[in-house]
Order: C-alpha cells, then sequence, then structure tokens
C-alpha cells in the first residue's frame, strides 16, 4: 500500500480526532507500536474507492506543557520519510503559534504534498477565521472540524487525488 497519509501538528489541535474521522468508514485495524515507535498509531481508512493508511504522529503526547519542540520535529521528520500526504493540522481558535511556526518551516523544506486542515471550524462564526494560515506558505487550507466531520469529505476529495 503506498497511499499513506500522516498527521502533523503541535500538541491538542486535534490529530487524533482527525485520524478517528479518517479511519472511522473502516474498523481499523489500529495499532499502537511499541518500543520506539509507541508513539505512532496506524489505521486504515478509504474514500470513494481509495484505500490508505493514516499516522497518527505525536500520539503519546496528552498534553502541552510537557512536550519539547526536537520530539514533535522528530514526528515531522519520520511524517516526511513514510508519507505521501502529509495532513498540517492547525487550530483557528488560537491562530498560529510558534510551534506551528517551527512545523511549517519543516514542511517548507519537503516536496511532499501537505494539506493545512484549519481545525475546530465547528460553527459558521468561525468561517473566515483560517485564513491566516495561507501565510504559512505549505499548503492550501481546509477548514474542517474534526468532531463532527465537517469539512473532511472536501479535504478527504482532494487528498486521495493525490494518490
Ligand atoms: P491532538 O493532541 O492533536 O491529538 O488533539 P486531540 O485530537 O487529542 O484533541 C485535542 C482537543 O481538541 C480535544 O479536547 C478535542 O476534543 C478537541 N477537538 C478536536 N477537534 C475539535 C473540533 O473540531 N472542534 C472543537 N471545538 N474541539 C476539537
Ligand atoms: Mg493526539
Amino acid at each position: 500500500m503506498s497511499n499513506i497519509v500522516a498527521i502533523v501538528g503541535r500538541p491538542n489541535v486535534g490529530k487524533s480526532t482527525l485520524f478517528n474521522r479518517l479511519t472511522e468508514s473502516r474498523n481499523a485495524i489500529v495499532e499502537e507500536m511499541s518500543g520506539v515507535t509507541r508513539d505512532r498509531i496506524y489505521g486504515k481508512g478509504d474514500w470513494v474507492g481509495y484505500e490508505y493508511s493514516v499516522i497518527d504522529t505525536g500520539g503519546y503526547v496528552k498534553g502541552s506543557d510537557d512536550v519539547f519542540e526536537s520530539e514533535i520535529r522528530k514526528q515531522v521528520e519520520l511524517a516526511i520519510d513514510e508519507a505521501n500526504v502529509i495532513v498540517f493540522v492547525v487550530d483557528v481558535t488560537t491562530g498560529i503559534t510558534d510551534l506551528d511556526n517551527k512545523v511549517a518551516k519543516m514542511l517548507r523544506m519537503t516536496n511532499k504534498k501537505v494539506f493545512i486542515a484549519a481545525n475546530k471550524v465547528d460553527n459558521t462564526s468561525r468561517v473566515g477565521m483560517s485564513s491566516e494560515f495561507w501565510s504559512l506558505g505549505v499548503g492550501d487550507v481546509y477548514d474542517i472540524a474534526a468532531t463532527n466531520g465537517s469539512g473532511t469529505g472536501e479535504l478527504l476529495d482532494d487528498m486521495v487525488k493525490e494518490f
């Protein structure tokens, strides 16, 4: 299988929630790897006839305080290595943070296809809040709400074009 999607981003933006969305079409065979890869979760999904694997990076990260930039850096490097398509999740309720800028800087150096998922666009009052993420310069911005699935169809439609 060569359709591999990696979800990257700083803690609490909604990576794991999006992972669950992207794998819900399947009874996802989700493994939490042991040892050095314990922090990565793998699942499977499909969309309009395309099957793909999804990697949720930073699975070990439970909060934001105990996260070191170097650990996120390592996750992004692994994602760039393993995936064909990268989904960079950001949070419209916080806007661009320092860590977002650092992740973006790494992603600008890859020629892998990157989609920016501007998450937590839960209601119409939040539409338009994602425009600043275009300035990260890594890819097109998709408004989504991972908790209810809104916008994820449009993201998937464009993702599968890269498969
Ligand atoms: P991760 O650390 O990036 O994996 O983020 P999680 O998926 O664990 O989500 C972090 C928090 O954001 C949780 O409390 C989620 O319920 C919340 N969250 C995720 N997606 C959304 C969303 O679309 N809207 C809102 N309001 N909260 C969300
Ligand atoms: Mg997570």
